[in-house]
């Protein structure tokens, strides 16, 4: 058994899945009776609430994205009619929008699990670098943090060099904030001549709010000493999932139901394709029914060595609105970075078009040099490119040197919706 934070963690799928429908429908009969909102939601709807008894019915709920949101607080401030006006709310969060958010309690988990999985709990000392100051983070971390049973330093968005001094006066093992700022407080400290690794006890940090770029970890891991966990969420519903030691992966918490959907039609994709991540956070105070974040992921149903039991999410492959979508599939500009590291700066185009009713994906490939054996080139292409893309390629033209400019574009879309 994985060293899991709770037997949850490690719950079968069909027993995981029998609660999350038992927490949906409680949530759905109390927000009926509690929001007015949801009152409304379902008086649009062509079902009664008593009706949504599996997930699947659930799908039926519109997805509410965060433009959707705005939209409802400003109609209905502060909350959208989304909340339960008798509930007691101990802080008030807010994010850029505005977007409101009540906090839901004191008890719950937030963020615990992914600082367990990290292996921060009792006798580390935490820089919490997450800003304190009107948004979720500093103060969401915070509690994670003592809940796991860790010492923290709230030092928010304080400067460089104050942090440095921090983890020096204070010994500090470990570092929550942004991979970036992570990085700026080194080079400070390195400018104010120490030697980060072996004058300080930092050995591990865990980031959310920005991506973690593969040269990055490498950077703080084998230069530094420093072991690296990648912690996902949104303040509209708190933690939703997290990185367990075998860093493939991200574990999605138990607290929320998380579905990977097509935009266009809120419906759930197959493990494996790339949709929309859609969240739900079980509670009985703010009534947020498939919150669409607007980043595009997709499942990892395969067991994980670590025992945790979850599905993982596969990163984050981008923005719902930077991805071009093939035959219902979509490619993310990430994905095609992927592919453009494993080939070695060959120079790609790739267009999608439509033939009678069907897309075509065509693909332009420049290889570094002259391409001698054309192909196997293509045979590997294709291959990688339906691993990283699912997609299959219609057409693959392999091109002379030159023959793309640095300014095209990557992705172009030529087809023309009448
Ligand atoms: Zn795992």
């Amino acid at each position: 058994m994985a060293d899991c934070y709770d037997y949850k963690e490690c719950l079968p799928a069909e027993e995981r899945e029998r609660r999350q429908i038992l927490q949906i429908v409680e949530m759905i009969n109390a927000g009926y009776r509690k929001s007015s909102r949801i009152r409304k939601i379902f008086s649009e709807l062509p079902l009664d609430h008593s009706e949504i008894k599996t997930l699947n019915d659930f799908e039926k709920l519109p997805v509410i994205s965060r433009a959707k949101l705005i939209e409802l607080q400003t109609s209905e401030p502060p909350y959208g009619g989304l909340n339960d006006i008798d509930a007691e709310v101990d802080r008030i969060f807010i994010s850029p929008g505005p977007v409101y958010e009540p906090h839901l309690s004191e008890s719950d988990h937030l963020w615990a699990r992914a600082y367990h999985a990290a292996g921060i709990g009792k006798g580390d000392v935490v820089l919490n670098a997450f800003s304190y100051h009107m948004v979720a983070a500093g103060l969401t971390f915070h509690g994670g943090l003592r809940n796991v049973g860790a010492t923290i330093i709230p030092s928010g968005t304080s400067s460089s060099q104050l942090q440095v001094q921090l983890i020096r006066d204070l010994a500090v093992t470990a570092y929550t904030g942004t991979p970036s700022f992570l990085m700026s407080i080194i080079t400070k400290a390195e400018e104010m001549g120490y030697n980060f690794k072996n004058d300080f006890k930092m050995r591990h940090a865990c980031f959310a709010a920005e991506p973690l770029a593969p040269s990055l970890r490498e950077k703080f891991e084998s230069e530094y000493a420093i072991d690296t966990y990648q912690m996902y969420g949104a303040t509209e519903v708190g933690d939703v999932s997290f990185e367990c030691s075998e860093k493939k992966g991200w574990h999605i918490c138990e607290e929320v139901l998380l579905e990977i959907v097509d935009p266009a039609t809120g419906r759930k994709v197959l493990p494996g394709m790339l949709g929309e991540v859609v969240v739900t956070r079980f509670n009985n105070t703010f009534f947020l029914f498939r919150f669409g974040t607007g980043d595009l992921s997709r499942l990892i149903a395969s067991p994980c060595p670590c025992g945790r039991t979850s599905f993982r999410l596969d990163g984050i492959a981008g923005r719902v609105g930077d991805a071009v979508k093939v035959r219902g599939l979509f490619i993310a500009p990430s994905q095609l970075n992927k592919i453009k590291e494993k080939f070695d700066s060959a120079k790609f185009q790739f267009i999608v078009s439509r033939t009678s009713h069907e897309d075509i994906l065509t693909v332009r490939l420049e290889p570094k040099e002259a391409a001698t054996d054309t192909a196997s080139l293509e045979e590997k292409f294709r291959k990688y490119f339906k691993d990283v893309c699912t997609v299959r390629i219609d057409r693959l033209e392999i091109l002379r040197p030159s023959a793309l400019r640095d300014d095209d574009k990557m992705i172009v879309d030529q087809r023309e919706w009448k």
